[in-house]
């Protein structure tokens, strides 16, 4: 079976990875939203949520809590949209569990439009991102 983000996961396909733990890992989305636009999908391949297991669906959320203020730091963000499109129906494209974590500042519209960065963009904004954890490891 061929998965995008299981590729992506095992190393296979090049991504601008920021976060990873036993059980999940986490990059930025090639189509951002928003600066900092982020997926944090399960290691283990399940097509969606439901199809998971407990365990994976809860480390999903608590990876969000940890990584979101360093996202929303790095970008200079106030808040963010936490999303997941469950199903075909709910314009899953990707057939791996993800969920998408926008960063979003007081003032801006809060479009759901992708933009295109550069791949140097991209690398720019998870390198500061990585940072921000870094400096949450260090002092914690
Ligand atoms: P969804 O519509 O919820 O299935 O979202 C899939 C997301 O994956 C979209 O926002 C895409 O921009 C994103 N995406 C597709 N291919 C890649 C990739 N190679 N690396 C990072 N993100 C990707
Ligand atoms: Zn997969």
């Amino acid at each position: 079976m061929s998965c995008l983000f299981c590729s992506i996961v095992a190393g296979d396909i090049p991504c601008s990875k920021i976060y990873e733990d036993e059980s999940v890992f986490a990059f930025l989305d090639i189509g951002p939203v928003s600066e900092g636009h982020t997926l944090v999908v399960p290691k283990v391949h399940a097509e969606n949520l439901q199809a998971g297991s407990a365990p994976d669906a809860e480390a999903l959320m608590a990876a969000v809590y940890r990584i979101a203020p360093s996202i929303m730091k790095a970008v200079g963000a106030d808040g963010y949209n936490l999303g997941m499109n469950h199903g075909e129906c709910a314009g899953q494209d990707v057939m791996h569990t993800h969920l998408h974590i926008m960063p979003r500042k007081n003032g801006v519209s809060r479009s759901f439009t992708k933009t295109h960065p550069s791949m140097e963009e991209l690398t720019a904004t998870a390198e500061k991102i990585r940072a921000e954890l870094q400096n949450l490891a260090n002092v914690t």
